[in-house]
């Protein structure tokens, strides 16, 4: 028997594997698919670095050679562009003043590999049937490797499965967000426009209000970038009621923002368009007697601050001491793990009402990230560092020009209020 069976080889996955790894913890990572494979989500945040120094990854990303990402820059729809460069806010315990573009095959293999090299067991083409319970707790699973049923029997189960959320179906315990109901398509492209030499390594972001949605673009390489497109589902009802095809809806899409338009004008796509549908929800508990899960196998909402690898390796550090504590202890109740869900609860809630307010009123959210005072909180929340106790002010000056908006009779914003409810 592992001490931990761990349910998929993403980041959240093969970083809890490296924590557990160093703490002499064994565990076995079960991955249904073979690495190399694609998966999107191409952009890290700062915050992942933190990370990386911890588990010992840093000169792998470094010797790796992936392009650097010096910020983001926002394209609210008009003329004006607002960047953030990452060198503006130093981060305690990081020294580097870039992240990382990765294409995520390459990306997730290497991580996959350092996880290996410190201990971790791996089986790949393993695909979890089944969370095996008695008595109400998690004591392993079952799972299906080259047409035979295999069981792995632990102490702990984690589940890092990403948005298959296999314990939270299993349990009933996913739900979906009461209000987005978005998807997404993206491909790899040749001869995108990265505009200035200031910011041509960052990520893009174009505010597309019509679709109730937005836009990407990152370097995959010299050559290559990465283009995405969400949408709210509704949205799209419209188009398809017009016969127009998914193809023709994304390239439509790239002429609803001036500046998208601009940089995607010779864009020539050279991979297969795909797509990300309803992934936006959360579970009712994210731990139990023997299980606590993690990454997007916890939760997830609105990708737009390219925050989701590292929200999944902060996860996996914490949950690594919940589970070290449960296993010492020999007490791996729910009640062991229950800081970690408080933690992720607090966090979710700041983060649902930031992504709310962005949508109601998208000049709410450039007010901010204008504003001298609030810009380095937007930073960590965007990243998803969330801490309520220091970043609950930005929120608080976005609620306020959201109420006066609303309540004005007249106000310059008004038509750029959308109807997006609030909690
Ligand atoms: C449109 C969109 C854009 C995004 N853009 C960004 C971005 O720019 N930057 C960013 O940081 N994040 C982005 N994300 C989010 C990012 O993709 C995820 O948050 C991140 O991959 C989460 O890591 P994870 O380890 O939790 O899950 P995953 O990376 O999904 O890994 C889960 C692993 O579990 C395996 N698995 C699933 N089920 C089973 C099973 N039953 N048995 C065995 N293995 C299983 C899967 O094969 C997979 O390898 C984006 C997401 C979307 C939808």
């Amino acid at each position: 028997m592992s001490d931990v069976v761990i349910i998929g080889g993403g980041p959240a996955g093969l970083t809890l594997g490296c924590y557990l790894a160093d703490a002499g913890v064994p565990c076995v990572i079960l991955e249904r698919a073979q690495h190399p494979r694609p998966h999107v989500g191409e952009s890290l945040m700062p915050a992942a670095i933190r990370i990386f120094k911890e588990i010992g990854f840093l000169p792998i990303m470094e010797a790796a050679d992936f392009p650097h990402s010096g910020g983001v820059v926002y394209h609210p729809g008009g003329r004006t562009s607002i960047p953030i460069g990452y060198s503006e806010f130093p981060q305690e315990g990081i020294e580097q003043e870039y992240t990382y573009h990765v294409d995520r095959s390459k990306f997730d293999l290497l991580l996959l590999k350092h996880a290996e090299n410190q201990g971790c067991r791996l089986v790949q083409g393993a695909n979890v049937r089944e969370v095996v319970f008695e008595n109400g707790a998690a004591r392993g699973v079952d799972a299906e490797i080259g047409g035979q049923t295999v069981s792995f029997p632990a102490r702990v189960v984690v589940d890092a499965g990403g948005r298959a959320t296999k314990i939270g179906r299993q349990l009933g315990l996913r739900r979906d967000h009461p209000v987005l109901d978005q998807f997404a398509l993206h491909a790899w492209f040749l001869d995108v426009d990265r505009g200035s030499r200031a910011t041509e390594d960052y990520t893009h972001i174009y505010f597309l209000p019509e679709l109730r949605g937005w836009a990407w673009t990152a370097p995959i390489n010299d050559e290559i970038t990465s283009i995405g497109v969400v949408a709210d589902r509704s949205v799209y009802a419209v188009y398809q009621e017009a016969d127009v095809g998914i193809a023709d809806f994304f390239l439509e899409s790239l002429s609803k923002n001036k500046a998208l338009k601009k940089a995607t004008k010779r864009a020539e796509r050279i991979n297969e368009l795909k797509g990300e549908v309803n992934y936006s929800y959360q579970l009712d508990q994210t731990c139990g007697d023997g299980w606590i899960a993690l990454g997007d196998a916890a939760r997830f909402t609105d990708p737009i601050f390219s925050s989701g690898v590292s929200v999944a390796m902060h996860n996996a550090r914490f949950a690594a001491e919940r589970i070290q504590t449960a296993l010492e202890s020999g007490d791996c109740r729910r009640e062991t793990f229950l800081p970690y869900e408080d933690k992720l609860r607090a966090d979710a809630a700041i983060w649902d009402d930031f992504i709310r307010l962005f949508y109601r009123l998208l000049p709410a959210f450039t007010h901010v990230v204008e504003s001298p005072e609030h810009r380095a909180s937007v930073l960590r929340l965007i990243q998803g560092e969330v801490h309520a106790d220091t970043d609950g002010h930005v929120l608080e000056e976005m609620r306020g020009l959201v109420s006066r908006v609303e309540r004005a009779d007249t106000h310059e914003l008004k038509d750029q209020l959308m109807d997006f409810p609030m909690a």
